[in-house]
């Protein structure tokens, strides 16, 4: 089981308790985790939370300060959640948990797969103009989906199985039309435990979209070299290959 290490900037009130039950239903693979509740929001418009993967913190070199560690402690994966959300607990703590339990399924698959995780991060950056639009959001995407399923399931496991949905209606009366409707994907779909399928389900997501996204791709990698996430693949076919 992944070991939890807490830095809470926002200093908001939570259990060691509450973090470990998160983490006995979670049974995150083995590995070390940051989880940092953050006093301030975080890089992207409206983001809720963040998973950073060590090995391509090179990458999100943004998130350097947020994630450092007083005691410099390494870790594997850094999380953190946005301000705004961190002092929602009170008012939404199942949401509260959902929303970890979104972001501890990045880290699982981070801790797990990295390469699955690269080949996810690759087309949530380019499925947007690869597919002409057709795709637009985030919670569209399967393995974003997958997390929300997972937060879901951690949510029911220790608020119970209606205080997530009477929340998120909540949340729905104040939220924009975008946000409004992943909040009612998220009430939709059924919670889940396992990624299992995860790859296969991204790449018949993915296939449409093949000769876009390769040749995004390679644009970004001839336009940036090793700073683009694109040159840790080899063989760009091989992603949509089951
Ligand atoms: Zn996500």
């Amino acid at each position: 089981m992944a070991l939890v290490t807490l830095k809470n900037s926002a200093k908001i009130d939570i259990e060691i308790k509450f973090l470990e039950k998160l983490c006995s239903y979670a049974n995150l693979p083995k590995g070390s985790i940051l989880l940092v509740l953050h006093d301030n929001s975080l890089h992207g418009k409206n983001k809720q939370g963040v998973c950073v993967a060590s090995q391509l913190s090179y990458f999100a070199s943004e998130y350097t300060e947020i994630c450092s560690c007083p005691n410099s402690a390494k870790w594997d994966c850094c999380v953190a959640i946005d301000r705004k959300w961190c002092l929602s607990r009170d008012k939404f703590p199942a949401y509260f948990t959902y929303l970890l339990g979104h972001e501890f399924g990045h880290a699982y698959i981070c801790l797990s797969d990295i390469t699955l995780h690269i080949h996810c991060c690759l087309i949530h950056d380019w499925i947007r103009p690869a597919s002409k639009s057709t795709i637009q959001y985030a919670h569209e995407l399967p393995d974003e989906q997958l997390f929300d399923q997972f937060g879901k399931y951690l949510s029911f496991k220790i608020h119970g199985d209606e205080k997530l949905d009477y929340e998120i209606n909540v949340l729905k009366e104040a939220a924009e039309d975008i946000e409004k409707q992943h909040l009612g994907i998220i009430q939709k779909l059924p919670p889940i435990q396992k990624f299992d399928g995860l790859r296969k389900s991204i790449v018949e997501f993915s296939r449409p979209y093949k000769n876009e996204l390769v040749r995004y791709w390679k644009k970004d990698f001839e336009e940036n070299g090793s700073n683009s996430l694109a040159s840790l693949i080899s063989d760009y076919d091989k992603l949509f290959e089951h």
